[in-house]
């Protein structure tokens, strides 16, 4: 048997992180068994369903790098096929026309709530004879087609999650396959499609569980073997809130993750944990990896928690998340991750092409220095600055604790003479002229050192000032160090001394 298996969303909103996962796990289903991902856009809702979120859907699934086989098919396309299924099942009196008006069935509902019971069919409709539904119907009384469930059947299926599921017919409605207007409704849709795209396994988020036994019921009908089915446990909110588009907006939102600098398999490899873990403690997994050791079988039947902070801008995703972006921030073959930065600065608008050029090797160089500590992409616009521009911002308080020193006014200047001349600008000789003036001078090597890391990079913390005197290049450092005092007197927050 060929693995074929579909994701199948509704581009009535945007792609969230549920979304986006319920992608994940059938793509690595797909890929780990050598099979077709189908990728089938439900628009059947036309009013609610836009282009608009459907290019966001595949703008997504494209970033997060999860490329498709066959698709994407718009499941409008398939409305004849689905109506001619739901005649074909009219035609073997598996289904019958309900031309019970709104109005009765709300009346029946609620009739049927105050006995203590459960609405399943109009009756008048459920047992007319052919030929009268057939007169009926020729008088142009509206109506809708509905499948007939079985009285006495038990409806069963094994889901790969949440194990054997029975469900007794008698407890489900006869289901609506078109409505009076003749266009059909999911629960058809879905099976038709499912059916003629030959899909095997059906892999889709929980809340679709309960609609399973009346599908179950419609690939009876209409003589189909059934597929495999796995249901995906929820991804709950912090406090275990139903995570919704409409409470937690931007969070759960796939295109907050690319706009907030994280890296498409970073992010991958997040998503994959909600859910499913491989095995012993393992966290960090290359996408080879997580196909190979990827199982149905082994995804986690209780709800997966998303734990960010709302409203702290600090904070704003789970921490997990964030950590394991930094794990791949440092981890990724530098010539891998360089687009990336490329397309953070140039949004930054610090962007030079010199970078793709003659200097590819220096930024190269310092991309993989100053990554270390980061956590997102953004973080080279932002902490990264200095490396990129000439405009970067002191911190007040590297300032007062590294530039407070009023001989420093004299010793920045001496520093940016000697380094003038160092040849070539190497860590070993930069590092020898730097301890050499400051052995001359009588000071200790580390003033000289926190002094110079502020003055040429603004900052209090960073890698080795050594390895930023490198990246930065002679010409960078020996003006930072000569401009220093100007600079600082202009933004304000130097020392006495400027
Ligand atoms: N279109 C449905 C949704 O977006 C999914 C249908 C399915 O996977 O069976 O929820």
């Amino acid at each position: 048997m060929t693995v074929r298996v579909r994701f199948a969303p509704s581009p009535t909103g945007y792609l969230h992180m549920g979304g986006a996962r319920t992608a994940l796990f059938c793509w690595l289903f797909a890929r780990k068994h050598k099979g077709t991902f189908i990728l089938r856009i439900e628009d059947t809702d036309l009013e609610r369903s836009t282009e608009e979120m459907t290019q966001g859907i595949l703008d997504g699934l494209r970033w997060l790098g999860l490329d498709w086989d066959e698709g994407p098919y718009m499941q409008s396309e398939g409305i004849p096929l689905h109506r001619e299924a739901a005649l074909s099942l009219l035609e073997k009196g598996l289904a019958y026309r309900c031309f019970a008006t709104p109005e009765q069935l709300e009346a029946q509902r609620q009739e049927e709530q105050a006995k203590g019971g459960q609405w399943r069919f109009d009756p008048f409709s459920r047992h007319l004879s052919r030929a009268e539904s057939d007169r009926l119907a020729a008088e142009g009384r509206p109506f809708v087609v509905r499948f007939r469930v079985p009285d006495d059947a038990v409806v069963r299926f094994v889901d790969h999650v949440y194990g054997e599921q029975e469900r007794a017919a008698r407890d489900i409605e006869d289901i609506a396959l078109l409505r009076p207007d003749g266009t059909p409704l999911y629960n058809l849709s879905v099976v038709v499609d499912d059916i003629r795209m030959r899909i095997t396994h059906i892999i889709r988020g929980q809340d679709h569980l309960i609609n399973t036994f009346k599908q179950v019921l419609l690939y009876q009908g209409l003589g189909a073997p059934l597929p495999e089915f796995a249901h995906l446990p929820l991804i709950l909110a912090p406090g275990k809130a139903k995570l919704s588009k409409r409470a937690h907006g931007e969070v759960v939102a796939v295109t907050t993750y690319r706009e907030r600098g994280f890296l498409p398999a970073a992010f991958r490899n997040f998503l994959a944990l909600l859910g499913w873990a491989p095995g012993g403690d393992r966290e960090i997994l290359s996408t080879e990896e997580m196909i190979e050791l990827f199982d149905l079988d082994a995804i986690n039947r209780s709800n997966a928690v998303f734990n960010f902070t709302e409203g702290d801008p600090e904070n704003w995703t789970d921490p997990k998340a964030l950590w394991m972006n930094g794990v791949y921030l440092t981890r990724t073959p530098i010539d891998e991750l360089l687009p990336y930065v490329e397309e953070t600065l140039r949004r930054a608008g610090l962007w030079d092409e010199a970078w793709a050029g003659p200097e590819r090797a220096r930024f190269a160089a310092t991309v993989d220095l100053i990554r270390q500590r980061y956590h997102s992409l953004l973080d080279f616009a932002t902490l990264g600055r200095p490396y990129f521009t000439e405009y970067y911002a002191f911190e007040p308080e590297a300032v007062q604790r590294n530039l407070a020193e009023p001989r420093l006014r004299g010793w920045l200047p001496l520093l940016a003479d000697r380094l003038a001349t160092v040849d070539p600008w190497v860590h070993e000789a930069v590092e020898k002229a730097v301890r050499g003036l400051a052995e001359e001078l009588g000071i200790k090597a580390g003033v000289l050192i926190n002094a110079a890391r502020t003055a040429c990079t603004g900052q209090k913390v960073g890698p080795g000032l050594f390895e930023i005197l490198v990246v930065l290049g002679r010409d960078r450092v020996v003006s930072r160090l000569r401009q220093v005092r100007a600079r600082l007197a202009s933004s304000g927050c130097g020392p006495g001394w400027c």
